[in-house]
Order: C-alpha cells, then sequence, then structure tokens
C-alpha cells in the first residue's frame, strides 16, 4: 500500500527511523501493537503501553507571535494568551528525555524566540541531551545567538523568509516591529561565527494568485518569481541551504491539506511556473550550499500527491512523535490545536503520573482518531512509515538486525 516517492533524507522517516538510536523503540512500539492486536482477536484486552514517551516532540513554546502573515496556518490559535509554567515544562522535557525523548523542534503555533527565556530553555534542552532545532522567523536571531554555541552538528535553525526582496517580505509577514530581510540575513553570519555545527537553513513556502479556493486568495502576496533571487540571498548570506515547499491551507476542521480544488483547477500551469524557477535557482547550488524541494512539492510535481492522502487506519506516528503546545498534547503537527486531535493537557507530561495517564491517553488515541478518514485530504509524509509500520504489525514484526547505520538526524 506504501507509495515510494523521490525526497531528501530529511523526510526519509522509515529509514531515520530504522538508526540504531530510535530503532529499539520502534521494534519494541511494533511488538506491543502486535500484542495488543492479538489479545483483542481472543476478545482479551491487551497489555497497556508502557510508559514511554515520543521519540520527537514539536513544542510551541508559545502562542504569540510578532508577524501577521497572510499565508499563516496557525491564524486560529496565535496569540490565545495561555502559557506555560516554566519549571512545569522543563519537569516535562526532563521525563520525557527519560523515557526515550530524542528531539525537539521548537516551532510555532506562535514565534518560538518570543518566549521568555528562550536562550536559557534551548541551553537546557541540550543539558539532557536532546538534539535540538529551531523553526524561527528570523527577526530575534540574536536570541539564537545567545543559545548557539550549545547546538552540535546534528541540529538546525531554519528561517522562514519566503521572500527574495524585501518589498515582498514586508508584504507576506507584515512584522510589528519594524525588521528587514537584509537585517536578519545578516545575522545569520553571526551566528555562524558563533558556531558552524548547526545547519542553517532559509525556508520558503511558494505562493501564487490561486494557491487557495477558500476565498481569501486576495490576501495571497505572490512569491513565485522570487525563487532564483531567495536562493542566490540565502547563500549569499551564508545559509547552508533554502527549501522550498509549497502553500498549504488549512481545511473547515482544522487539517493541514494541499487545496484540491486549486489543485485541480490550476496544478499543471502553476507546477510548470514554479518548476522553471526552480531550474534558475539550482544554479546557486554549490558543495557548501543546497538548494532542495520538499517532497510534497515533488509529490505535486509529479500528480502523485493523492496517493499519499490514503493512510492506514492507525496512524503509529502518534506514538513517535507528538506535539506539546500552550493549549494541550497533540497527535500530529498537521492537526495541532484541532479537538478531536487532544492526547492531554500542556502538562501531559510533567511528572511520572502523568507520564502514565498520557500513556493511556496515547494508546486510546491510536485506536480513536481514524486517519484514513481524518487525514483523507493530507498529503502526509508519514504516508510510507505508517505502511510500513502496519504491514509489520499485521506480518512478522520488526527485527532490531535490520538497523541501518546511525545518521545522527533524529528529527521527525
Ligand atoms: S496520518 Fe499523517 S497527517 Fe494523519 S495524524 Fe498521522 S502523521 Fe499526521
Amino acid at each position: 500500500m506504501s507509495t515510494p516517492a523521490p525526497r531528501e533524507a530529511v523526510h526519509d522517516f522509515s529509514r531515520k527511523l530504522r538508526q540504531p538510536s530510535l530503532y529499539g523503540r520502534v521494534v519494541d512500539y511494533v511488538a506491543w501493537q502486535r500484542q495488543v492486536r492479538a489479545a483483542k482477536a481472543r476478545g482479551e484486552a491487551g497489555p497497556a503501553m508502557p510508559d514511554w514517551s515520543p521519540l520527537s516532540i514539536n513544542l510551541d513554546l508559545t502562542t504569540a507571535c510578532n508577524y501577521a502573515c497572510d499565508h499563516c496556518i496557525d491564524l486560529e490559535i496565535l496569540n490565545s494568551g495561555i502559557a506555560y509554567e516554566e519549571q512545569a515544562l522543563r519537569a516535562s522535557l526532563k521525563e520525557m528525555a527519560a523515557r526515550g525523548l530524542k528531539s525537539v523542534i521548537l516551532i510555532g503555533g506562535g514565534e518560538p524566540t518570543v518566549y521568555p527565556g528562550f536562550a536559557g530553555f534551548a541551553r537546557y534542552l541540550k543539558d539532557l541531551g536532546l538534539a535540538v532545532a529551531v523553526v524561527s522567523n528570523g527577526s530575534r536571531n540574536e536570541k539564537i545567538l545567545e543559545a548557539a554555541e550549545r547546538f552540535d552538528a546534528g541540529d538546525w535553525v531554519r528561517l522562514s523568509l519566503d521572500a527574495g526582496t524585501d518589498a515582498t517580505f514586508q508584504a507576506m509577514h507584515k512584522p510589528k516591529k519594524p525588521v528587514t530581510l537584509d537585517h536578519i540575513c545578516a545575522g545569520i553570519t553571526r551566528i555562524k561565527a558563533a558556531n558552524p555545527a548547526p545547519r542553517l537553513g532559509f525556508s520558503y513556502i511558494i505562493t501564487w494568485k490561486g494557491a487557495t479556493s477558500r476565498g481569501a486568495d486576495d490576501k495571497i502576496v505572490e512569491n513565485l518569481d522570487e525563487i532564483p533571487l531567495a536562493a542566490r540571498r540565502a547563500r549569499d548570506a551564508g545559509f547552508d541551504y533554502i527549501s522550498f515547499k509549497p502553500f498549504l491551507t488549512r481545511r473547515e476542521d482544522g487539517a493541514e491539506v494541499m487545496d484540491p480544488a486549486q489543485a485541480e483547477a490550476e496544478t499543471a500551469a502553476v507546477v510548470a511556473r514554479i518548476r522553471a524557477r526552480l531550474d534558475e535557482a539550482k544554479a546557486f547550488a554549490s558543495p557548501s550550499f543546497k538548494v532542495l524541494e520538499s517532497a510534497n512539492l515533488k509529490m505535486l510535481e509529479s500528480g502523485a500527491w493523492q496517493a499519499w492522502t490514503q493512510q492506514p487506519r492507525m496512524c503509529h506516528m502518534q506514538a513517535l512523535r507528538q506535539v506539546l503546545t500552550p493549549l494541550g498534547l497533540y497527535n500530529c503537527p498537521a492537526h495541532r490545536g484541532v479537538p478531536k486531535a487532544r492526547i492531554g493537557e500542556k502538562d501531559a507530561y510533567a511528572s511520572p503520573a502523568s507520564c502514565h495517564t498520557t500513556a493511556a491517553g496515547t494508546a486510546g488515541i491510536l485506536e480513536r482518531f481514524d486517519a484514513s478518514v481524518e487525514c483523507r485530504e493530507v498529503t502526509c509524509l508519514y504516508h510510507d512509515t505508517n505502511w510500513w509500520l502496519e504491514e509489520a504489525i499485521e506480518g512478522q514484526g520488526l527485527d532490531r538486525a535490520d538497523a541501518v547505520p546511525e545518521g545522527g538526524d533524529w528529527f521527525l
């Protein structure tokens, strides 16, 4: 049932999960699911899920944001004023690290560097031995600089910039305090000088007129033609790579999807324009600077994206990667903030007792959340990983001997 598609190594989640640092948990998870299903077939209750934490989390440090981007998919949950209690959050990460957590992506909901004590918190994650990544809008690079010396070679920082010119940057992001694209790019030099180890990325969501059929198209600022300009700018600023991905929208029930109506109407023409600009951008690639295309961009281009909307009933990634936000614990970034995707409270992992409750909550959502229905419009990057695990559960299980060499990338 899995549909292989060309993809960058960073999006090859099945291979990542077979690294020795992660694979033991995956093998154990599959063995546990096999026991649960065998018990169910006998009409018995299966074993409880052990008090595992996920292997990787998206951690929304705050819902506050200092931009007002017209293409933001998290508008509904921004600036809610709901916050963590720092000690409880630190306790949560400590408990999770003790239960198998390997990596943390500090990301939105809001802008992570707006979180008070951002740098101290990032250093705390490193003290726990976790791999750390930051997805930021770039407006407060000095906060990232404060933590930069603690980052390792497997860690990364990715700035969501989406423009080749400052005029387009301003129109798309509407920063509440003045900041220019030049200023943000200059900050990259300082972070590199402080520590060249973490990879620094320039992220570019490609937008075009007609990118949504949901009545908000007048607000879309088109940046498609600035793809080559952005690649040159990223290279000159000292980024390690630029990555391009197509605009996603949120369906009315909250799922993050490629808009199917748009895809049917105008995909071919838009994809041809994107391809031409990407080919120009690739001229700026070098051994020290990569031009990357997201897996869903390749799927959009190949026309294969609809196959990636066919999920197994049970999404196994819910047990391996979760989203912790000030609004609660959720099963997936594509359903962040959506009530039926909620597993627990923001302090779901803050103590041994709550970890125990949350393990039951995770086992519950594995049964309850029908991904074949809830994610039927999501071009899910975990599609083939989910099918691989489903087939292992229904088949012979997994064998630790099938691990691949350690690559040091534990982000899911
Ligand atoms: S199937 Fe994909 S989109 Fe749906 S919850 Fe799982 S990982 Fe998320």
